[in-house]
């Protein structure tokens, strides 16, 4: 039965509309596997008498023809959506214990359309971090090992690393993930799966834990295209109850898929071309142009001449959003509250967050609030804005001169735990990802090949708002043409 977790989220669809197996055996198959992976750490909190109970909805609604489209799919939820009478952390140890009585929109569009929830997917603190190494719930182990004999437990990626472990494990068939500067796309690329962060505002945020509202968007992990096309069509829509929702009609993203990219325009960046970049992702970088070409595109050169800017301006803006959503957690409405002996209501404020946040966390609320301080407030924050309006006018104009832009998902492959110490190097990460972002635009990383270690590497593709039918064609493009077989080892 555990080759069923082999199968892809499409694929389990097809078979359980044939009836060739059910839901419950297919839960069944990916609670076993959890159960078998549990080194990895991929998960905060497993649900299976919840998972079990909505399979067997899943086949009644089968068996009497009225099936969602994700009727029976086993998913894992990241821990940053509030999940109904399910432990939400958001990977703090601030949130405790905190059970929400609401279901965020996204996730509950998903369960709407019969998805099963498996558990909720462990994450950075508050969705901060490149590595899975800030959860308060300790790290999480990527399924992959280098192929140069060290055997050193390498990172999944943040900060949605849970989500990428798992799906790579085949622990679930698909995740929700979040991307504020590069979450679901970096990970996706250390371990060899799909993720596609969809413009600003197509996905709600209601019930997601806030890190930093003008850029968290929430999107689909799975092991392809197709795969992320069929969660990306549940997951968007308009949602009243999210200010900066987009009141837009959402196509259906899988049906659509051609993978056809005659007479398309793919720009390639050339301020992306980084000194010193790594020989191996140059090359499939490379590599993937000369696919699009070979899918029908025409490869142009542009210039994002303020891309220099982005990690600075993201590391103000995200910091000082940070610090303000940040100041609900006080220990008088959520979670752990810190009292300590003979202190007033400040020392308890005090105590709650110097416990309850860890040092990522405190160092960004530190930044952000210093960056909003009344004596920096216009050199750093304002000056920030400026920036972002000017990285997304670099994105406007070269929209003029093509469709799609593709270059590398992240600098480099997934490192071991302990590579990267200094938060500043760790941030470089974000390097390819965050400039996107700040624009509010739709981007995908698509597993292209592996490094000299033999780790997955991504493309990313960039795309102009509300065009994620364009990026999704292009990644089923590079996708058909690289043929990524690799896989990690997985314990049965
Ligand atoms: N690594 C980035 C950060 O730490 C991005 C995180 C994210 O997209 N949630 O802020």
């Amino acid at each position: 039965m555990s080759d069923l977790t082999d199968l892809g989220l499409a694929a389990m669809a097809r078979g359980l509309a044939a009836r060739d197996f059910s839901a419950a055996e297919l839960t069944a198959a990916h609670l076993e596997a959890m159960a078998a992976n549990r080194h990895l750490n991929a998960f905060i909190v497993e649900t299976p008498e919840i998972a079990t109970a909505q399979a067997a909805a899943a086949d009644a609604a089968l068996a009497r023809g009225d099936a969602g489209r994700l009727a029976g799919i086993p998913l894992g939820i990241k821990d940053l959506f509030c999940t109904e009478g399910v432990q939400t952390t958001a990977g703090s140890k601030i949130l405790a214990g905190f059970v929400p009585q609401y279901e965020s929109t996204v996730s509950g569009k998903l369960l709407a359309d019969g998805a099963v929830m498996l558990g909720k997917l462990n994450m950075d603190e508050f969705a901060m971090g490149s590595s899975n190494e800030t959860s308060a719930y300790g790290r999480v182990i990527s399924p992959w090992r280098a192929a140069d004999g060290s055997n050193r437990e390498l990172v999944p990626g943040g900060s949605s690393g849970g989500s990428a472990a798992a799906v790579a494990a085949r622990l679930c068939a698909g995740a929700t993930g979040t991307d504020t500067g590069g979450s679901i796309r970096q990970p996706a690329s250390f371990v060899g799966i799909s993720g596609i962060k969809p413009t600003y505002g197509r996905c709600s945020r209601w019930g997601v834990v806030a890190f930093a509202s003008s850029l968290d968007q929430a999107g689909p992990m799975a092991r392809s295209v197709e795969d992320c096309a069929l969660l990306l069509t549940s997951m968007c829509g308009f949602d009243p109850k999210d200010s900066t929702s987009l009141d837009v009609a959402v196509p259906d993203f899988a049906a659509g898929l051609t993978g056809d990219l005659s007479g398309k325009r793919i720009g390639v960046p050339r301020e992306y071309r980084l000194d010193g970049m790594d020989a191996t992702i140059a090359a499939l970088w490379e590599q993937g142009l000369a696919w699009a070409r070979d899918a029908g595109a025409t490869i142009v050169d542009v210039s994002l001449p303020h891309t220099k800017y982005a990690l600075p301006t993201y590391y103000i803006i995200a910091p000082a959003e940070a610090s303000s959503n940040l100041a609900r957690y006080d220990g008088v409405r959520y979670g752990l509250r810190v009292t300590p002996e003979g202190g007033n209501l400040a020392d308890m404020y005090g105590a709650t967050r110097a416990t309850g946040f860890g040092a990522e966390v405190q160092r960004r609320i530190m930044i952000g609030t210093y960056v909003l301080s009344a004596g920096f407030y216009d050199a750093y924050f304002t000056k920030a804005q400026k920036v972002r309006a000017l990285i997304a006018r670099d994105f406007e104009l070269a929209f003029e001169q093509c469709d799609l832009l593709l270059t590398p998902t992240a600098p480099s492959a997934a490192f071991a735990f302990g590579d990267i110490v200094d938060p500043l190097a760790m941030y470089l990460n974000d390097v390819f990802t965050v400039p996107s972002s700040l624009a509010g635009l739709p981007a995908m990383s698509v597993p292209a090949g592996l490094s000299n270690a033999g780790l997955p590497l991504g493309l990313q593709i960039i795309g102009r708002p509300l065009d994620e039918m364009g990026v999704l064609d292009a990644g089923l493009a590079i996708e058909r043409a690289a043929g990524f077989t690799a896989r990690p080892e997985s314990r049965r």
